[in-house]
């Protein structure tokens, strides 16, 4: 059997001219470095899950991306993140909600799912047990990107809450990261990271960390990862939808997902898009927004990067 990967850096309001092509090329070589790394682990026969988080972790330590270093600023000048895992073989899955100083959430969330009997932490509890279980912190400067401090100010000034992506055009755009895999032995898993909304509610918690929202994987239907306004995600089940979509009505992956992010979402007033992933490897990438940052590795090894 073969594997498949894909990653995603965000949806939303990005434009070619406000991108640059400088901005542009160090958004795909870190998209290329996160496929790199999932496609390590499953080369080698690795676990779907394994991958996904090796390609996340990545992804959170570039300030390029709204997760872990790059997460945006919630209304107290603080950032909060969100993250979780989910395996397909079992449907075990892990979250952390709005976690301060966590320098990679993807890896408190596994913690969540493999060695406590929650499925969601939140808060300064999550933050003590993770640092209890070895979860790597980082003082607030090491979060202190200034794009992201001028894009809060910015939102903040507007009154509003906003996607990283959306505020106005001569941003430069960055977004939530996620991961979904199969791997060799025929399970998905997915993993999602993102630090949310800019100027968002303190303590907030978006579409990311839940599962059957942001992320879902099961080997009988499919893995998802989903971004875009995580309000109506969470309200339309997003990712939940697809795999029962998949399930009940016996829709393919590219009927499930298209129906859920150009219908369903839409109807709650969401704009967004996901990547998933089928029992049989097959990715797709719909996405209801100018743009989203993806890259993915199909069945035949074939890659593919792109933002549009
Ligand atoms: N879905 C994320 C949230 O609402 C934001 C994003 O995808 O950029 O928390």
């Amino acid at each position: 059997m073969t594997f498949s990967i894909a990653v995603h850096g965000g949806a939303g309001l990005i434009r070619r001219h406000s991108l640059g092509a400088e901005r542009e090329a160090a958004c795909r070589q870190v998209l290329r470095g996160a496929i790199d790394a999932g496609t390590e682990v499953l080369a080698r026969g690795g676990d779907a899950l394994e991958a996904a988080i090796a390609a996340v972790v990545l992804l959170e330590d570039s300030p390029l991306f709204n997760a872990g270093r790059g997460g945006v600023f919630a209304a107290d000048g603080t950032v909060q993140l969100d993250a979780a895992v989910m395996h397909g073989k079992d449907r075990s899955a892990g979250g952390v909600c709005a976690v301060r100083g966590i320098r990679n959430p993807i890896l408190g969330a596994e913690v969540v799912r493999s060695q406590s009997p929650a499925v969601l932490l939140a808060g300064v509890e999550a933050e003590r047990f993770l640092t209890a279980h070895g979860i790597r912190t980082e003082p607030p400067d090491y979060f202190h990107v200034q794009e992201r401090w001028d894009h809060f100010l910015k939102a903040r000034a507007a009154g509003r809450a906003v996607l990283d992506h959306d505020l106005d055009d001569d941003e430069e755009p960055k977004g939530t990261v996620g991961c979904v895999a199969r791997d060799v032995h025929g399970h998905v898993a997915a993993a999602t990271s993102t630090g949310g909304l800019a100027n968002k509610l303190s303590g907030r918690v978006g579409d990311s960390p839940v599962p059957g929202a942001g992320t879902f994987a099961w080997d009988a239907t499919c893995a998802v990862s989903a971004t875009g306004v995580g309000e109506a995600v969470l309200r339309s089940s997003a990712a939940a939808r697809v795999s029962a979509l998949m399930e009940l009505a016996g829709l393919d992956l590219d009927q499930a997902t298209r129906r859920v992010v150009f219908d369903e979402l839409p109807a709650l007033g969401g704009v967004g898009g996901l990547i998933a992933v089928d029992g049989g490897g097959r990715i797709v990438a719909p996405f209801d927004s100018a743009g989203m940052y993806r890259a993915i590795r199909d069945t035949d090894g074939n890659v593919e990067i792109a933002i549009w």
